[in-house]
């Protein structure tokens, strides 16, 4: 607890002493805005089902001031790169790191608010491209500090939807609505159980005393991810049309069962009815899920967390053997009360729930196990459940 604490403290410290050392003049606006992890409910978002993310404490802090001119100052204290441009001429940075700020802006100004010039130093903790989502981090991080700062009267979800549409629009990465979602609305000692269709979100209680979220990360990011991914949707949007022949109140596999599949889609083609059935169960798992949440059986939501895997391992075949092999260590350890691999898949992360007094134990036997028999380094992040995006000191 201290220590995260202190860790927080010192990050948003670098950044305003990065800030006064820059810019003299003024003092800043500080804001925080976190990274998110997701516990169930993947491959769900582009199906108009469910997904169960979290904002963890691990942050992106930005320091902000207005300016007499119409100038953008903009440091990155991680990348120790400076950019600086127009307010009014908003274009792709050449830099990439710029851009994400830069597609916010321009975002703000497509709804009509006028923006001035503006001093902006930022920082974080969050790994870049690990799936923790640094990018929607920096996007909220952004539109909250210049809401504040201009007195643009925005609400959390108006901020979100840029955020994202910042990121697709600007930046040029199709991304579902999640990241920014949790990253803007996160709740200490909460996850978000998110309807990816109406966008209507509860809040439900997480007790995470005594365990933490530990990632692994496998170190590898294979080729397959982007082509695979748009099959897989392909293959989803393949049934929904199998089944709407029959039933054409069905939009998505939201409105699916798994009778539907075998009825309509298993006699027609194996492979898209597998794919199917992986997240029609996927859904009604996560609505399980949050009911283990509610009555704090932290032990049967671990278990749908390995269901939730096998799933994605067998059924919608997007992972890899690293993220397979990673699972498989933690299976059978009492400490690790669930496990899967997070995110689109093909690398990136594993995501487990371990009681805290048997991190190092369960790190020190796994990282030469994996470095063995992948020839690689495992990373490890541990993290914690915080708020979303808010005023930082
Ligand atoms: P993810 O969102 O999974 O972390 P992305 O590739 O979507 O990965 O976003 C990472 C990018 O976001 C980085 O390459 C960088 O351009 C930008 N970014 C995120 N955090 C920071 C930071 N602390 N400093 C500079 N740039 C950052
Ligand atoms: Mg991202």
């Amino acid at each position: 607890m201290t220590l995260t604490t202190e860790k927080a403290f010192s990050l948003s410290d670098r950044v305003k002493e990065k800030f006064h050392s820059t810019f003299a003049d003024s003092k800043p606006l500080i804001v925080r805005s976190p990274g998110r992890v997701n516990l169930i409910g993947e491959h769900t978002d582009y199906n108009h089902g469910f997904v169960l993310p979290a904002a963890i404490n691990k942050a992106i802090y930005m320091a902000v001031s207005r300016r007499s001119d119409d100038q953008l100052h903009i440091v990155s204290v991680d990348l120790d790169r400076t950019y600086k441009g127009s307010i009014h001429t908003i274009e792709p940075s050449g830099m990439h790191w710029p851009d994400y700020i830069l597609g916010v802006i321009q975002q703000l100004q497509g709804l009509g608010h006028p923006l001035g010039g503006l001093n902006c130093v930022f920082g974080g903790d969050i790994p870049l491209g690990a799936g923790m989502s640094s990018s929607a981090a920096l996007e909220c991080a952004t539109a909250f500090a210049l809401n504040e700062l201009f007195g643009l009267g925005l609400d959390q979800m108006t901020m979100v939807k840029l955020s994202q549409k910042a990121e697709n629009a600007f930046v040029g990465v199709q991304c579902g609505i999640m990241d920014q979602f949790a990253s803007m609305f996160g709740k200490k000692n909460h996850v978000i159980r998110l309807d990816c269709q109406s966008l209507d979100y509860t809040y439900v209680p997480f007790n995470t005393e005594g365990i933490r979220i530990v990632l692994l990360d496998t170190n590898v990011k294979h080729s397959l991810a982007s082509s695979e991914y748009n099959t897989r949707r392909q293959q989803c949007e393949a049934g929904v049309k199998l089944i709407q022949a029959h039933h054409p109140e069905v939009k998505s596999l939201r409105d699916a069962t798994l009778d539907m599949l075998a009825s309509y889609v298993a006699p027609v083609d194996a492979l898209v009815n597998q794919r199917c059935e992986y997240v029609v169960e996927e859904i009604s798992r996560l609505m399980a899920a949050t009911d283990d949440l509610e009555k704090g059986d932290i032990a049967a939501f671990g278990q749908k967390m390995f269901a939730t895997h096998d799933g994605l391992s067998r059924k919608y075949e997007v992972s890899c053997p690293e993220l397979d092999f990673l699972v498989d260590q933690v299976r059978n350890e009492p400490s690790v009360i669930g496990a899967r691999m997070m995110g689109g898949g093909f690398g990136g992360c594993t995501i487990n729930l371990v009681r805290e007094d048997a991190i190092d134990t369960l790190v020190e036997k796994i990282a030469p196990i994996y470095r063995k028999a992948m020839k690689k380094d495992m990373k490890v992040y541990i993290g914690q459940i915080e708020n979303g995006t808010s005023l930082g000191e």
